[in-house]
């Protein structure tokens, strides 16, 4: 590849930084929910907008049914993720194109051991089946998507 010493250099600037926070967490909601938000206690539906809206924000949404609090990582593999979403989301992809905990872990400024963690926990996350196609922007709205009333 002709751009190859480009792409090398440029690519070691790809840090948090150039990653938008909410873009990430939707991301990883999507993978693991597609379009059904859910209580993951009793499995109800969340149906209100405004509570669609918190669960795909990673607030906290309280389940109608059984009064659970809980968020989109909720019993998920990254129930507890004790770093940005931005920075899952590098170490998944630099995962991906091959480097190293060692090389993640100078890239992105954090302790080996935690990269070690978060490859391992993304690979336990269970992607929701029929995924939809690459262009996400209208599906990250489920609520029109799926015409729920408030
Ligand atoms: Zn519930």
């Amino acid at each position: 590849m002709k751009n190859s010493r480009l792409f090398s250099e440029i690519s070691r600037h790809l840090t948090e930084c150039l990653l938008d926070e909410p873009a990430a967490v939707k991301c990883f909601l999507q993978a693991m929910h597609g379009y059904e938000a859910k209580c993951p206690g009793c499995g109800m539906a969340v149906t209100s907008s405004r509570a669609l809206e918190s669960f795909w924000a990673l607030r906290r949404v309280s389940c109608r049914r059984c009064n659970k609090l809980f968020s989109g990582f909720s019993g998920t593999p990254l129930q507890n993720l004790k770093i940005s979403a931005r920075k899952l989301y590098l170490i998944v992809f630099y995962t991906g194109l091959g480097l190293s905990p060692k090389e993640i872990s100078d890239r992105l400024d954090l302790q080996v051991s935690t990269v070690q963690v978060w490859v391992e926990k993304a690979k336990e996350i269970h992607l929701h089946e029929g995924l939809p196609s690459p262009d996400a922007s209208a599906a990250l709205e489920p609520s029109s998507r799926r015409g729920v009333n408030v």
